[in-house]
């Protein structure tokens, strides 16, 4: 899996994604994480060399142009065709946007499951041309109904939630399994159309059980009996039963 994320502000990203889980993933060639700066990408021959203007019509803050995110995403899809010698990549292109399509587990099982590439932009200012939705991302994707100053931190919940997801990531396999939103009674290849809403999702919602770990009374607070009994098949039915108790 490869993510390309084109950004204005590249220094943001490797504090976090350089770390833990996601570090170690990159250094084990599990994820590949390309970072894009767009200032690098505008046209030679503008006098001004800057990646946004004003709003036509009218209006506060700075738009996003669409010529130097065009050339960007045209060179990164030139260069995974290129590097790979014609086998097939499955390319998505997102749009990071506060007012797109509510991402979730779901989306991020079928990232997984169907592309090889994701292109991320991420938007400053007031926001991005809307000729990038229209013909250039495949979608608009949003981390929630809350507006954030630009677009990276989705475009690194989105890699961190994924990177999480592919074979060797995680140490212990059967940390997946009972994770909250794991989606194992439902096949997330099914659907062909990767950005149905999120409805149907939440009908299989499901959560984590609760965990503890030493000491197992602190301030008078205590641990459920049942997991210092050593009783495996007890443990288990508390579990279960304690899962989806928010
Ligand atoms: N004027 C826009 C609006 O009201 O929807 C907000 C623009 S925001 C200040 C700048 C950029 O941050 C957006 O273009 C987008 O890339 C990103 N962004 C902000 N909130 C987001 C969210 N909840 N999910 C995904 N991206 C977001």
């Amino acid at each position: 899996m490869i993510f390309h994320l084109i950004t204005i502000f590249p220094k943001i990203f490797s504090a976090y994604l350089n770390e833990s889980i996601l570090g170690r993933a990159q250094k084990d060639k599990k994820v590949e994480i390309n970072i894009y700066n767009l200032r690098e990408y505008v046209d030679p021959n503008d006098k001004r060399q800057t990646t946004d203007d004003t709003s036509f019509g009218g209006g506060p803050g700075m738009v996003m142009q669409v010529e130097p995110i065009y050339r960007c995403v045209e060179s990164i899809k030139s260069k995974i065709k290129k590097q790979n010698n014609n086998k097939e990549k499955k390319i998505l292109v997102l749009l990071t946007s506060a007012k797109g399509n509510l991402y979730n587990q779901q989306k991020a099982e079928k990232m997984k499951d169907k592309y090889t590439d994701v292109i991320m932009i991420c938007g400053r200012y007031e926001g991005v041309d809307e000729r990038v939705a229209e013909y250039i991302a495949d979608e608009e994707i949003s981390i929630g109904q809350y507006v954030l100053t630009g677009g990276e931190l989705p475009a690194m919940v989105i890699v961190d939630s994924v990177t999480r997801l592919l074979d060797g990531v995680l140490g212990n396999k059967e940390s997946l399994l009972s994770e909250s939103y794991n989606l194992k009674d439902t096949d997330s290849s099914s659907s062909e159309n990767y950005g149905e809403t999120v409805s149907s999702f939440y009908s299989n919602e499901q959560f984590d059980y609760p965990v503890y770990t030493r000491p197992a009374e602190f301030n008078g607070w205590k641990v459920p009996e049942v997991l210092l009994s050593g009783n495996h098949k007890e443990i288990e039915e508390w579990r279960i039963q304690n899962a989806n108790s928010k």
